[in-house]
């Protein structure tokens, strides 16, 4: 039976970039040799490393002034070494769930921490807004889409001071300015690649500024001199993130995909307001379209275990809700299928048949 991957992370990717892993797994590009086992100081993953920092800087639109780093360690690495490299006296973080609060916990490590605003009053449902940025942070945090209750930032706000952001689940989904930021973090796993690598992109004026010593790995600039390859990086990642992004441009790039993105989004979300089963979780103006998180209503809420089973048994992966939030999960990420989401919508009305008289 088909498969419909709405997992979280790691998630679906493109069944090319997949095809051609396995490929480069027995024999990269013709060289007799496994990915797996060549230098990554080799020329042949020089060419890839290199592709796949273009390709992000052509699909995203980074301007020149900034670098582009696969690092490891995941995004739980950079709550930590953000602070580390740009905390000086006072950082302001957006508190909008679970990621944010694990960012601020590692922040405090570090400094003063003050949270500028939070949606905490309402389980995380929605986006804070008119709350006023201090002047005096050294940087402002926020996480652009929060994966787990389902809620995004739909533009590029306006900082007085360094805009940092975890995009770990919307980067490429949509055009950024990132002119507004002074750093991009995020796991590659949810929406450009494997678990692996983390990318950062940084514009470099805002480094160097901090008094403490940097161990050699934390410190930015190390990573920026030696092009992402201070030490051995995620190389099988990167060939995938590579082959992802190769994807993403051949089917027209951000504004193709976040066509396709709006269209599976709203897609679903006009069935979970239909649906008399169903209903979202998140406030409707910051409904993410990454993370399309939904509960049984009240009268039907017995049927929650049931449902979940009937659409497993018709091939939906992955759309648990998590604990925090309870009820249903759709992950919508890039190379989701316009198809897949069909099938769940499908599925929901074949249900609702089943059970509303
Ligand atoms: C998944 C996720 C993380 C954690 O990423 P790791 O790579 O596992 O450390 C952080 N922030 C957001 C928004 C996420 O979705």
């Amino acid at each position: 039976m088909k498969k419909h991957n709405f997992s979280a992370g790691p998630s679906i990717l493109p069944r090319v970039a997949i095809e051609n892993a396995a490929k480069a797994i027995l024999d990269f590009d013709g060289i007799g040799l496994s990915l797996l086992e060549i230098s990554h100081r080799s020329a042949d993953f020089e060419a890839v490393n290199n592709e796949a920092e273009a390709l992000f800087r052509e699909l995203l639109q980074v301007p020149d002034n900034y670098k582009i780093l696969f690092l490891g360690g995941g995004a739980s690495t950079q709550f930590f070494q953000v602070p580390y490299n740009l905390l000086e006296k006072k950082a302001g973080y957006v508190n909008t769930g679970v990621w944010a609060n694990k960012a601020i916990k590692e922040a405090r490590l570090f400094g003063e921490t003050d949270v500028v605003a939070s949606s905490e009053d309402k389980n995380f449902n929605y986006i804070p807004k008119n709350y006023t940025i201090p002047t005096d942070l050294d940087y402002l945090h926020i996480t652009t889409n929060n994966t787990i209750y389902g809620t995004e930032y739909k533009t590029d706000i306006d900082s007085p001071v360094t805009l940092v952001a975890d995009m770990s689940s919307d980067i490429l989904s949509r055009p950024v300015d990132v002119s507004k930021y002074g750093l991009i973090y995020g796991g590659a796993q949810k929406n450009i690649g494997p678990a692996g690598v983390t990318f950062v992109i940084v514009r470099e004026d805002i480094l160097g500024k901090v008094s403490r010593k940097l161990p050699s790995m934390v410190d930015y600039r190390n990573h920026i001199a030696n092009q992402s390859m201070f030490n051995t990086p995620p190389v099988f990642a990167i060939y995938v993130v590579r082959e992802t992004l190769r994807w993403l441009k051949s089917i027209g790039g951000v504004p193709a995909i976040q066509k396709l993105n709006e269209e599976k989004a709203a897609l679903l979300y006009e069935e979970i307001d239909r649906n008399p089963l169903f209903e979202g979780t998140a406030v409707k103006e910051d409904r993410s379209l990454m993370n399309i998180c939904f509960v049984m209503t009240e009268k039907y809420a017995d049927l929650a275990p049931q449902f979940l089973e009937f659409a497993k048994s018709k091939g939906m992966v992955g759309i648990k809700g998590h604990r925090l939030v309870g009820g249903f999960r759709a992950s919508t990420y890039n190379a989701l299928p316009k198809e897949s989401v069909q099938a769940l919508v499908d599925c929901m009305r074949e249900f609702e048949k089943m059970h509303v008289k």
